[in-house]
């Protein structure tokens, strides 16, 4: 009777978690699917090493029976050894030559899908699920749809699975992405992710905007208040709350 179960509630599922605003949202986005969910998250010497900081906190504020535990993989040593990014060396961040920002770490995105599977196999957990985007992004080859599909089947055939790979986020925008958490969780999970989440490629958690914290000015920050700006514009959310 396999084929009558409910897709959406079979098995249980591991979040790929950085603390940051799109894992976030898809970390509620699981715990309204799934009976189980587990996170990962990823220590690689990221600048923005204080979101990793910020994933216990709001792990605490979702406050769901469904969560379970929490798993950190350590590839500092791994990724700086492959070479210097502006996403983990204090270098200038700008466009390079291939039309991609030199915050694109090679290869980053496919280690940590594989270290993820991993520790699904090893968990029981069929549902792998990613914040990653091509709509609204920074042009990193890693995000997009067909990446993801060729990394299912790899890690299928490579671990013998049958591991499904949820991105939730796949087809928004940052303002959709809002929007999603709106309703999801109305104004607590929005203000849940406009305090407690951090997307600044700089770690700057010093300023604060009416879309959270950061410098304000590198590509995640625009990208986050540009889909603030977006999202309210349209929903009229701070007319409600603030
Ligand atoms: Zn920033």
């Amino acid at each position: 009777m396999t084929q009558f179960s409910n897709p959406a509630t079979e098995g249980g599922a591991l979040v790929l978690f950085s603390g940051g605003q799109d894992s976030t949202t898809c970390l509620a986005w699981a715990l309204k699917r799934f009976a189980t969910v587990e996170t990962i998250g990823f220590s690689y010497g990221q600048r923005h090493a204080v979101e990793m900081d910020c994933r216990a906190p709001i792990r605490t504020a979702l406050a769901s029976t469904a969560l379970g535990p929490d798993h950190i993989v350590d590839l500092t040593t791994a990724i700086s050894g492959l070479g210097q990014t502006a996403m983990t060396a204090d270098i200038a961040i700008e466009m390079g030559e291939s039309g991609l920002p030199n915050t694109f770490v090679p290869g980053r995105n496919l280690l940590f899908l594989t270290c993820a599977a991993a520790i699904a196999y090893r968990r029981g957990l069929k549902r792998i699920v990613t914040g990653v985007c091509e709509t609204d992004y920074s042009g990193y080859p890693d995000c997009r749809d067909d990446t993801i599909k060729a990394m299912q089947l790899a890690l299928n055939l490579g671990m013998e699975r049958r591991f499904v790979l949820e991105t939730p986020l796949m087809w928004l925008d940052k303002a959709a992405t809002w929007a999603m958490a709106a309703d999801l969780g109305g104004t607590a999970l929005v203000d849940i992710i406009r305090e407690r989440t951090h997307s600044c490629y700089l770690g700057d958690r010093t300023h604060r905007h009416p879309w959270g914290y950061g410098c304000g000015t590198c590509p995640a920050c625009q990208l986050r208040a540009q889909g603030w700006s977006r999202w309210t514009a349209a929903s009229g959310f701070t007319e409600i709350i603030r």
